[in-house]
């Protein structure tokens, strides 16, 4: 019995931002990198280390981003017609 060590909770594969699986097959695999916080030892997908934009794949600023369906775009990576839909979103 070990005492008064701080044992972080080793989550295994899993993110440990978001708890994801990143094992390999997951699709988060290639991309995941060790990470570590005062709770956990684990990884940390590549969705919680940046945004990047869905449609362009450039990185989105946090307060750029916007929620599209299940989509993490810019606002400019809409089309004009989803525009008109997000914009009556915004103000109904
Ligand atoms: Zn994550
Ligand atoms: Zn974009």
């Amino acid at each position: 019995m070990k005492r008064g060590i701080p044992m972080n909770k080793d989550v295994g594969d899993k993110c440990i931002f978001c708890f994801r699986d990143t094992s390999f097959g997951s699709g988060r695999f290639v991309n995941r990198i060790p990470a570590s916080d005062d709770e956990y030892d684990g990884w940390a997908c590549p969705e919680c280390m940046a945004y990047e934009c869905d449609r362009c794949n450039k990185p989105i600023d946090l307060d750029c981003d916007i929620d599209w369906e299940d989509e993490k775009i810019h606002e400019e990576c809409l089309t004009p017609e989803e525009y008109i839909q997000y914009e009556k979103e915004l103000d109904p």
